[in-house]
């Protein structure tokens, strides 16, 4: 829905994570759904991820994760959270833009990025003051023209 024309493996196994937390499982239909894809285009990539020993597929119920691909899905669920809480500090309010945005940039963030962006997070929780000026900041000094 959210989700560039193409998804990649990785957003398969993000998405598939998330499903599989709700429910114990994902069906193809939603995943299909969850990536705004059809569902014939699902079988391809998760015949991908079975060959590569992280998926597991259990007639009538459905997909389900390996340890492995479990480990990596819930690494791709953080690493998106991390990168939305990260717009969100630096000034991004909706909801819907912010995971658009997520979805864009995400596949760029290998684990020095991403460590460098928590790590600015961190500082921002611990130091409180910092982080109320910069809010004050930027409300006193909105975007310019050229921006939106
Ligand atoms: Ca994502």
């Amino acid at each position: 829905m959210f989700i560039a024309s193409t998804p990649s493996q990785e957003d398969y196994l993000e998405i598939i994570w998330q499903l599989t937390q709700e429910k114990g499982y994902a069906r193809a239909a939603d995943i299909a759904q969850r990536l705004g894809i059809s569902p014939a285009s699902v079988s391809r990539m998760v015949q991908k991820l079975h060959a590569s020993g992280q998926v597991t597929y259990e007639r009538y119920r459905g997909l389900s994760l390996t340890p492995q691909g479990s480990r990596r899905g819930r690494r791709l669920f953080e690493r998106h959270q991390v990168l939305a809480t990260f717009l969100e500090v630096i000034g991004f309010e909706d909801g819907v833009g912010i995971r658009t945005t997520v979805e864009g940039i995400e596949h760029f963030f290998g684990p020095e990025e991403l460590c460098r962006v928590q790590r600015f997070l961190d500082f921002m929780d611990a130091e409180h003051t910092v982080y109320q000026a910069w809010t004050a900041w930027q409300a006193a000094h909105p975007l310019g023209e050229g921006c939106r």
